[in-house]
Parts: structure tokens; sequence; C-alpha cells
């Protein structure tokens, strides 16, 4: 059965979750023939400063994953023989070296993911957002490199995420301009505003900009692509 008919927001909410391919987590667990995946933003606020000067303001965990993207911990759960929170908990036992309890109420999102390919199952990823501790944030990512089974497997790195802007672009615009996993893009951006850890201003001037360095980037490639043909050449 399709979860789609279990809940029906009022219209002009159901056009824009249908865009969006959101629905609720009722909906979302209702799909029997759906394959479930959790991911986690751990996040905390910080008073720390780079240089000595320029407010960090918040500690954001991404990680660099094995196909070279970026994305957040967790992966595939099993709704019939777990819930959505304890497979993630699974998840994060692996990637992070700690089940890391996770709650309900701290469930963001849940979407239908793009399908990767015709013939695999429709996939509905879920998003959760938790606030910790500096300290809590800083021994995980000691735990990522020194117990977790899928560091320098599943998982290349813990990355922290730098949300200041600095000028010419350094900072959160050219890490947005990264490539990354599914809709890992979107979910940081709406998290960021959704806990209030930026301004839409902010964000705004921080995509504009990425959106240059990308094209900047590409140029970048262009011009290694031609250099590596010119050496094959020779
Ligand atoms: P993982 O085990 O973490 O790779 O995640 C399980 C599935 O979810 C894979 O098919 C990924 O391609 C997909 N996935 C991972 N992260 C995201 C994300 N942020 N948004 C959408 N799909 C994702
Ligand atoms: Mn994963």
């Amino acid at each position: 059965m399709s979860g789609r008919s279990a809940h029906r927001p009022d219209s002009a909410d159901f056009s824009q979750e249908m865009e969006s391919g959101q629905l609720s987590r009722v909906e979302a667990l209702a799909c029997l023939d759906c394959e479930h995946a959790c991911h986690v933003m751990l996040y905390c606020d910080t008073k720390a400063q780079l240089f000595g000067r320029i407010p960090i303001r918040h500690i954001i965990l991404m990680q660099m994953r094995f196909d070279g993207l970026l994305g957040f911990p967790g992966g595939f759960v099993n709704p019939l023989t777990e819930t959505l929170e304890e497979g993630l908990s699974r998840e994060l036992l692996e990637e992070l070296g700690v089940a890391l309890p996770i709650s309900i109420e701290e469930h963001v999102a849940s979407c239908h993911a793009p399908s990767s390919s015709p013939s695999s199952a429709p996939l509905i990823t879920h998003f959760y957002g938790k606030k910790m501790e500096e300290e809590q944030i800083k021994e995980l990512e000691t735990a990522a490199v020194s117990t977790a089974i899928d560091h320098g497997q599943e998982v290349l790195g813990m990355v922290r995420v730098p949300v200041y802007s600095m000028k010419g672009g350094g900072g959160f615009p050219s890490f947005l301009s990264h490539s990354f996993i599914g809709r890992a893009r979107s979910q940081l951006v709406d998290s960021l505003l959704h806990f209030n850890l930026i301004t839409p201003d902010q964000l705004q001037e921080a995509l504009t900009h990425s959106m240059k360095i990308h094209t900047h980037s590409s140029k970048d490639l262009q011009a290694a692509l031609t250099l590596t043909e010119k050496k094959g050449k020779c």
C-alpha cells in the first residue's frame, strides 16, 4: 500500500509536500515496499574562534563517505525488526563507534529519495537533528577514528561544517560547493534554518557565493582535463 493515503494535509501544504517529496513519519512507515534510511545532524554551540577572531559558532558533524561524497552519519534501517531510531543508533555505532540514543522528538523530516535505478525499491530517507554538548561531540570525533568499525571503510572521516563565511568565499560558501549524497545538501541547509544556526540572509549570501565557486571549479576541472589530454599525447 502507498503511504500517501494515510494522511492528508490541507491542499496548499499537500502540493508543497508532493513537490518536495516530503511525507509524515506515519505515512512513511506505512509504505511497506519502501526501503528506509535514517541520517542525523549532530551539532553543538561553541565559543571557539578560528585564528582567535572568527567565531566558529557551531560544530556540525558530517562525513566524507566511501563514494567521495559528503553526507550525514546513518544508513539503512529495517522498520520490521527495529524502530527507525533504534536502527539509526545501530548505524551510529558502526560509523561513530558510539550507539548514540536518538529520540522520536529529534525527527525533522521524512522524504522520498530520487530513485537510483528503476528496478530498485523506492527509498524513504528520515532525517534527525540532535543537539549535544561540545565535549560529547569531541568524544564522538575521537571514537569515530579509534573504535568505529566503518572507519576507513564506509566512512573516510568525520568533518566539521564551517558555518562562518570569510572574505573571498572561504568557509560555508566553499563547503556548500562540494558534492553531496542524495538530499544531504538540502538537509544541511534546511536544518541550519530549522535550528536557527544561520539567518536566511546569511544563507542566501553563502549560496550565491557558492554558485560562483561552483562555476570556477567547473572551469578548473576543464583545465585539468585539457592538461591530462595533452600529456597523454606526449
Ligand atoms: P548509507 O548507508 O548512509 O549510504 O545510506 C543508505 C542509503 O541512503 C543509500 O542508498 C544512500 O545513497 C542514501 N542516502 C544517504 N544519505 C542520504 C541523504 N542525505 N539523502 C538522501 N539519501 C541518502
Ligand atoms: Mn552511512
